[in-house]
This record gives structure tokens, sequence and C-alpha cells, in this order.
């Protein structure tokens, strides 16, 4: 490759946020040249996690300013490093929420990168080189091999671009945690990016579907455009009650802090909630909810990428894509406020491809 090639991949535009009010606006970044296992991928789409969220307010105490975020990367591979054997220029490839970590401790081992005290997430995490990374809200990114899964041909990427963390993060849990058998009964609380596709896993696995939502708002297009067999109202007292020890498993995808002891209820004897939602404050529940009747609380977080890439085939075998609303660049801050008030069904998706560059142009 030619040096001028070579500069010419490290240079990018992003998205950013300078501080905790959340606002983005443009910045031109570098991406590291390629190196012997790095795939460089041209990002066309990026989907809007409620984690993006989190963590350009600064929810987590965490952040790192400025901040690109974005974890839900889908694009076109341009350039392989020298030992790159599963990809090359032109394949169509996603990032989800981790680029790197140590590859020789247990949890690696077993395919659990995302349990590996070495991970590095995509963005506002320290790289190996000491810089803090960048996410998918941006023009290209620079990626080792083994973070890398590949699309199905059937895959859109625009609707598939949302599985690379909404998807592997229900996904794992309902994997390990026995919640994919046929005929068991789900509870999928919250119905946003990562509960539509909850539920679109468990009908897959050929389950019960309950959703459990904040307000009847959504009820229609859960029971009919999802496929969900049931729909709970978690304010709504006599609808609680009627569905009070049904449910095998819940799938907790709340972003916000709720009172969880009601919820315990909906659960049969032994049943388990798993958490996937992070809300900003330390949850409450009393002891009584859980020891009663044998329940069990557990957490997940996201995938190792070997489940990703499965995640990714299964959705493919079964047509479980997103539903999205695709958006301009230059929109991505009202997607945010819309966000925050779970005004989005389900997954605003940034069509980067064709729109980063027209809004880092206009507003320079
Ligand atoms: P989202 O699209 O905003 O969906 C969250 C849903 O939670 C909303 O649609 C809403 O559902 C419900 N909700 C929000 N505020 C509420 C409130 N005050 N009271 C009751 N319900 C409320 O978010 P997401 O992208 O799916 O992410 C969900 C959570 O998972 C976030 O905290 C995110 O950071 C976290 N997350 C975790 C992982 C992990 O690895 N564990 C990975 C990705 C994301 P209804 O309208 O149905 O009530
Ligand atoms: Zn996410
Ligand atoms: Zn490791």
């Amino acid at each position: 490759m030619s040096p001028t090639a070579a500069e010419h991949t490290r240079t990018a535009v992003g998205l950013a946020a300078r501080d905790a009010s959340g606002h983005l606006s443009p910045l031109a970044i570098t991406r590291r040249s390629t190196g012997d296992d790095d795939v460089v991928i041209k990002i066309l789409y990026c989907g809007i996690c409620h984690s993006d969220l989190h963590g350009i307010k600064n929810d987590w105490k965490n952040a790192s300013y400025p901040m690109i975020p974005g974890h839900e990367i889908a694009g076109e591979v341009t350039e392989v490093g020298k030992n790159v054997s599963k990809f090359k220029a032109g394949d169509r490839v996603g990032v989800g929420c981790m680029v790197n970590s140590c590859q020789s401790c247990e949890s690696c081992g077993k395919g659990f990168e995302n349990h590996c005290p070495g991970m590095i997430l995509t963005y506002n995490s320290v790289d190996v080189d000491g810089t803090v990374t960048y996410g998918g809200y941006s023009s290209m990114v620079v990626v080792q091999e083994r973070f890398v899964v590949r699309f199905p041909d059937t895959m859109p990427l625009d609707k598939g671009a949302p599985l690379l963390c909404a998807g592997i993060t229900v996904y794992s849990p309902m994997k390990y945690h026995g919640l994919n058998v046929p005929g068991l009964h789900l509870g999928v609380l919250g119905l946003g990016g990562l509960g539509h596709v909850a539920v679109k896993f468990g009908k897959a696995f050929g389950m019960k579907v309950t959703v459990i939502s904040s307000s009847s708002g959504k009820k229609e297009e859960a029971l009919e455009r999802l496929g969900a067999d049931a729909f709970v109202v978690s304010k709504d007292a006599d609808e609680m009650k009627a569905a009070m020890s049904t449910m095998d498993g819940i799938i907790n995808t709340v972003s916000a802090n709720i009172p969880l002891a009601p919820l315990f209820g909906l659960l049969k004897p032994n049943g388990k909630m798993v958490m996937v939602g992070l809300p900003e404050n330390p949850i409450e529940i009393a002891p009584f909810a859980l020891v009663a009747t044998n329940k069990t609380l557990a957490g997940s977080f996201i995938g190792g990428t070997s489940d990703s890439q499965e995640m990714l085939d299964l959705a493919a075998k079964h047509g479980v894509t997103a539903d999205i609303e695709v958006i301009g660049a230059d929109y991505v801050n009202t997607a945010m406020e819309r966000l925050a008030k779970a005004d989005v069904r389900y997954r605003f998706v940034i069509d980067i491809g064709n729109t980063l560059d027209k809004a880092a142009a206009t507003t320079e």
C-alpha cells in the first residue's frame, strides 16, 4: 500500500459529545493504520442504543470526552491486514460492543470475551495504545478480526445493525439461562430496542411471550406486529394480578430505576429475572420478593464474539431483524431526546454512509 493510501485510511469523522449535555457534533479523528490482524470497515449504518445515551450523559460516571458513541456498527470491509483470513474487501460485516480483549484468559478461551478483565469496549474505553476508543457514529473503524462478525447474505445492514448490541444482549441470557425453550413463558420487561428483539427471539424459540410495559401505548403493535402473545401494563394492578405467578423467566430491559418487587410476583416459583437494563442508580429489592418462592435475580452483559455470530446467523434463519427508524446524521440530537422518552419504534439507526459527511460539512 502506498503511504498516501495508508494516510487516507486513518482519517475519519465522527459525531462526538464534548460534555455531559450529551450534545453531539462533528469531530475529525484519526484511526490507527491497518495492523496485521485488523479489518478496516467503512461504516454504513450504526444503531442508537440506550447505552449511548447513558454514556454521553455520563449517567454511569465514567465518561471520557470527547465521546463518539455507537456499538451497533454495520458496514463494508475496505481493507484487511496480512494475517486476516476470514474477511476480504467488499464483505458485509458488523462490530458490536467490544473491539479487543486479552485473548488469553479463561473467559477469552471459552469465547466469553465480554467477561475478560482486559476487554476493550468499542467506545469510551482505553485501547492498547493508551488512546480512548471511538465508536460507530463515525465514517470508518479499524477492528481486530476476532471482533468482527459476518452479515449473513439475507440480513440487511440497516435492520441488522441493532442486533450487534440489542440482539446479542438478549440472546445470550436467553441461551445461558434456559429461556429459549419451546413452550416456556417469557416475560419481556420494557419494549424498547432490546425488548422488541427479545420478543422476536422468544417467538423464534417457540415460547409464549408476554410484554410487560409501562403504558398501554405499545399494546397493539406488540401483539399484532411483533407477535407477542400477551401484554401487561405494569401500572395496571388488575392486569398485574391476573398475570401473577405465570412466567418462567423475565428479561428486564428497563433503562430506568423502577420498583422490582411487584415484577417478581409475575414469576412462577423458581422463576428468574435476568437484568440487562442498566439504570443509573442502585436497585432495591425487598428480600421477601426473592426469597419467598425461590426466585433468582441474575445479570447479563452483552455476549461473546462466537455467540454474536451464532445469534446473527440464527436471526437470519428465522427472519429476525430490528424494527427501525432510519435517520440522517443531522437528526441525531433529536433522536436522543426522543429515545429518552421511549419515543421510538424500536431502534434509531443512523444512515452513516449517506449522511455523515454532509452533516459534518454543513456544521463545520
Ligand atoms: P430503550 O430502547 O430506551 O428501551 C428501554 C425501555 O424501558 C423503554 O422502551 C420503556 O419500555 C422502558 N422504560 C424506560 N423508562 C422507563 C420508566 N421510567 N419506567 C418504566 N419503563 C421504562 O433502551 P435499550 O436500548 O433497549 O436499552 C435498555 C437498557 O439496557 C439500557 O439501560 C441500556 O443501557 C441497557 N443495555 C444493557 C446491555 C447489557 O449488556 N446488559 C446492553 C445494551 C443495553 P416501555 O415503553 O415498554 O415501558
Ligand atoms: Zn448497546
Ligand atoms: Zn481475556
